[in-house]
């Protein structure tokens, strides 16, 4: 590794799916990349993955909640059983895209399988905030680490923190005001917080995670290098990689 090229982790990236470093410049330069999965149809294109530095996540996002049954949750499981390095993730809430009442009791059941087996889980949260923080507190217990994916809901902060969570910032934060980015920023505290690009669905103006720290720094007064060193250290901490 190049020492004027610091390293960084990305939270939140689909690195099973065609292209996802198409728009990633600096992808190579990963060393933690915590990749999702939003259905049941990618998880064995994820078990195969080769991607370096890769963290694998399985889950059912909440726009294909409809889908779960118990023969999905069967093989949710069997797959961590058999990987004690894997966890549970895209999982969430979302009240723009399918039905909340659906979403809800999907969302409770794989953050239990999470807390049962100890693994982290990777949450979808789009409004919704109650119940995504009603979920984790009563089914994410035993999780080795809840991550919030693109969290802007600042007010929400607080008891999420308390609750246990992660907070993953994504580059869409930037179309937002830097007096907002820096208010969410001083917000979470340091030993929670964490960056992702959600890579391939990355915003238009996305030139790579460099880019996006450098961004993020200057709209909160804060230095692009300490954000990316504090959020490696905090995805090595709670990955144990
Ligand atoms: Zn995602």
């Amino acid at each position: 590794m190049d020492p004027e090229r610091p390293g960084f982790a990305d939270a939140h990236v689909h690195i099973s799916e065609d292209g996802f470093s198409d728009r990633y410049p600096d992808v190579g330069d990963a060393e933690v990349l915590f990749g999702c999965t939003a259905r049941e149809s990618e998880w064995d294109a994820m078990r195969s993955c080769d991607v370096p530095g890769a963290v694998r996540f399985y889950g059912v996002h909440p726009w294909y909640a409809d889908g779960w049954d118990d023969c999905i949750r069967g093989r949710l499981e069997s797959i961590l059983d058999s990987d004690p390095n894997a966890h549970v993730g895209e999982i969430g809430m979302d009240s723009k895209r399918g039905d909340v009442s659906v979403q809800r009791p999907v969302l409770d059941a794989q953050l239990d399988i999470a807390s049962e087996l100890h693994r982290m889980a990777n949450i979808h949260m789009v409004g919704c905030e109650r119940d995504v923080l009603e979920s984790v507190r009563k089914h994410g217990r035993g999780c080795r680490a809840m991550i919030l994916h693109s969290f802007s809901s600042e007010s929400y902060v607080k008891p999420f923190a308390e609750a246990g969570c992660m907070f993953s910032i994504n580059p869409r934060i930037l179309a937002r005001s830097e007096t907002r980015i820096s208010r969410l920023l001083s917000s979470i505290p340091a030993d929670r917080l964490l960056l992702e690009t959600d890579a391939p669905y990355v915003p238009r103006d996305f030139d790579g995670m460099r880019g996006f720290a450098e961004r993020l720094g200057k709209a909160s007064g804060m230095d692009a290098g300490h954000l990316m060193g504090i959020a490696l250290e905090n995805a090595r901490r709670i990955a144990d990689v």
